[in-house]
């Protein structure tokens, strides 16, 4: 990246209204077949425009095509049942009725590389891209087939490689993995979360990023984080492994949030993706609050390592209020780049 302290989202956007009901996760699309495909595209590079508006410097697809970040890819795949459902505890925080893995998963075809030449030919600036991770996949199904996590995160893994080197040769500059799991299944992580991490991102040329969260700003996640005490130092578990593993960039989360920032240190020699936009909160940050939030960071990794970002996708906002939260973190970044030139 030439520019300093370069600018992304972590993912979504809240969808127009006339693409599906906002201000709401799993929300049924408004639009069928060709009008849905074409309204979908037409979002997609609506966000990027209101990206490009606000100053952002690396540009998203806003997830203007998927209806969940983790679901959506999975309706892709074969070996999986979504008409066959269970009820599973996702994250260890609360209940939902999930598809059920029948047999061996596979992906036929790249899932999104379509919708990826799309956003290239709408930006000239860097693109990135985000998957869910195997890990975080493996938590939103009921598996009836491989009887393994492991097994089949690892199957997953594989996929998602496949997936990211379409990817890649759409154009895309930076691949990044989602996986708030790891926030939460430490023994997972060790044993062979970030092994899957890399096996999803193996052999790409472009940049990769992981993206751990404390999730959206919904009740379930607000009522879990209330629970975790005065500091959240789930971080430790990831960050030393990351900081050994051939990743890129660590996106996390940091404005409003209780983790201390001196657990950075343990990513030095990485790029990190700092949240300095509160997503659980319609309350726009001022560039200065911004600007703070990602000085705060500076002791513990080198400025031109900074990508100032959003703590989490803003799907669940208003539109109003991500564009504006958008603004703030272009105008935050802006303020601290003068300082520091
Ligand atoms: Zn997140």
């Amino acid at each position: 990246m030439n520019t300093l302290l370069p600018t992304s989202i972590v993912g979504s956007l809240p969808k127009p209204s006339w693409l599906s009901e906002p201000e709401k996760l799993w929300s049924p699309w408004k639009l069928r077949d060709d009008e849905l495909r074409e309204g979908k595209l037409d979002a997609q590079t609506l966000a990027a425009h209101e990206q490009r508006r606000a100053g952002l410097d690396i540009i998203s697809d806003g997830e203007q095509t998927r209806q969940h970040f983790v679901t959506t890819f999975i309706e892709h795949l074969s070996g999986v049942d979504f008409d066959r459902r269970e009820t599973v505890r996702i994250r260890d925080r609360y209940d939902a009725s999930v598809p059920t893995v029948v047999g061996a998963v596979s992906r036929e075809k790249s899932v999104f590389a379509a919708d990826a030449t799309r956003l290239r030919a709408a930006a000239d600036q860097p693109i990135k891209w985000a998957l869910p991770g195997p890990m975080t996949m493996i938590d939103t199904l009921y598996d009836d087939h491989y009887k393994s996590r492991e097994k089949l995160a690892w199957e997953f893994a594989t996929i998602l490689n496949q997936e990211a080197k379409d990817l890649e040769a759409a154009g895309v500059d930076i691949i990044q993995i989602d996986e708030p799991a790891f926030n939460v299944f430490f023994d997972e992580l060790k044993d062979w979360g970030v092994a899957a991490l890399e096996r999803a991102t193996e052999g790409l040329s472009c940049e990769t990023a992981v993206h751990i969260c404390y999730g959206y700003g919904i009740k379930a996640n607000t009522d879990w984080k209330a629970t975790l005490g005065a500091e959240w130092r789930q971080y430790e578990e990831s960050f030393p492994l990351l900081q050994q593993s051939s990743i890129d960039i660590v996106s996390l989360e940091s404005h409003n949030s209780r983790v201390p920032v001196d657990l950075i240190e343990l990513l030095r020699g990485k790029k990190v993706m700092l949240g300095a936009i509160d997503v659980a909160s319609d309350t726009i940050e001022t560039p200065e609050e911004v600007a703070a939030t990602l000085r705060r960071a500076l002791p513990f990794v080198d400025a031109d390592k900074l990508y100032p970002s959003t703590n989490c996708g803003m799907a669940p906002l208003g539109r109003r209020v991500a564009r504006d939260k958008m603004v703030a973190l272009a105008a935050g970044a802006e303020l601290l780049r003068r300082e520091l030139a």
